[in-house]
């Protein structure tokens, strides 16, 4: 069968719905789909048996044209040995010309077995698509730790490529999908890894992709209690704490709350930088956010060249007279 359509991972959870990045690469594969005369967007769904007419509607709403379902309630969470074996079937049965799959940790794995097992190229971590000469998939990557972009052909089909959440925006038209149900024998799947347990993990912190309002540390917060202002900060602007990569690295951020290239790609509507330099890796990270905010002690820091609003100055007196401002606002509110 000639490769035909691009086929997009849709990975969702029954308590959150559809996965934004799933959304912003319909609408991505939109545009590339008006390029490459008749072919059709596809999303594989895996998961249990359940009803699936909203997530279908929904689908279509972002642009598929297909959505394939493959249900059992083994398929309830994700399962290293099932999830990737079963997108590859799909993917051998109806043979596309494109995959696309979110870079999260569910969309690596799928892509790395999937990209193995058809023997095809993956470029990973996309910072944009397009179709380039002979209708391939032009994939462009951050390269040379973030100070090169590399734009990527890959000649042989199904051409893959995994994109960070956030990268694209996601919108919807009129549009509705047609669903596709498939049965595939799970107990033939080789079982490699067994899940033995499910610890969630307890963190008291919301979420920075789809954070409104992000305050954002740097190493010029890890000292002296600095990372206990931006906490505070947030808390008065009921913003989501976030931070550099340097902040990770000293242990006064959760991975998951780490920004940039190797991080999170965040779209808040405002971002509050404070102590960050904004290296490239960091630039990659914001560069989708409404405003941003910067508080930095010295004048020719880079992050200054991209911040809408600049502060110069040290932050342990800014930060703290600007909570006692946020105090007295809201004790004039009370009043
Ligand atoms: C392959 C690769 C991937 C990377 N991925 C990421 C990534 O995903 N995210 C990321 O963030 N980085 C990433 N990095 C690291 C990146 O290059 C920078 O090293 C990092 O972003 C710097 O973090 P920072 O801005 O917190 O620290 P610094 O660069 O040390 O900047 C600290 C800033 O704080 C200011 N400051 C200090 N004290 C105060 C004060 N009292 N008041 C106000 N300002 C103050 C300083 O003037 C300075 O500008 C990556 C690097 C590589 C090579």
């Amino acid at each position: 069968m000639e490769p035909n359509g691009i086929l997009i991972y849709g990975e969702f959870t029954q308590d959150y719905g559809i996965r934004n990045v799933v959304k912003q690469l319909l609408t991505k594969s939109r545009e590339l789909k008006e390029k490459i005369w008749n072919q059709r967007i596809c999303v594989c769904l895996i998961g249990p048996r359940i009803n699936y007419e909203n997530i279908i509607s929904e689908l279509g709403s972002y642009g598929a044209d297909d959505v394939i379902i493959v249900s059992d309630d083994r398929l309830k969470e994700y399962n290293h040995n099932f999830h990737p074996e079963i997108f590859t079937q799909i993917a051998k049965k109806y043979p596309p010309r494109i995959i696309l799959l979110g870079a999260t940790e569910q969309g690596k794995e799928i892509a790395s077995y999937c990209s193995t097992k058809l023997e095809t190229g993956l470029t990973a971590d996309c910072s944009d698509l397009d179709i380039g000469e002979n209708n391939l998939l032009l994939s462009t990557r951050p390269t040379f730790g973030g100070q090169l972009t590399a734009d990527i052909l890959c000649s042989t089909f199904p051409q893959m490529a995994t994109v960070m959440e956030n990268i694209f925006k996601a919108s919807q038209i009129e549009h509705s999908a047609n669903a596709i149900f498939n049965w595939i024998d799970i107990d033939k799947i080789e079982k490699k890894v067994e899940l033995v347990n499910i610890i969630k993990k307890n963190i008291n912190t919301k979420t920075i992709e789809n954070a409104k309002i992000i305050v954002s540390g740097g190493s010029g917060a890890c000292k002296d209690n600095g990372f206990a202002l931006i906490y505070q900060l947030a808390q008065k602007l009921h913003a989501t704490v976030a931070g550099s990569r340097e902040a990770y690295e000293r242990g006064f951020i959760t991975k998951s709350q780490q920004v940039g290239q190797t991080g999170k790609i965040v779209s808040p509507d405002i971002y509050i930088a404070i102590g960050i330099s904004g290296a490239n890796q960091h630039l990659t990270g914001i560069k989708n956010s409404g405003k941003i905010i910067a508080v930095n002690k010295d004048k020719n820091a880079p992050i200054f060249e991209h911040a809408d609003i600049g502060i110069v100055g040290d932050l342990f007196e800014i930060i703290p007279n600007l909570i006692r401002n946020l105090d007295k606002k809201e004790e004039d509110n009370d009043q």
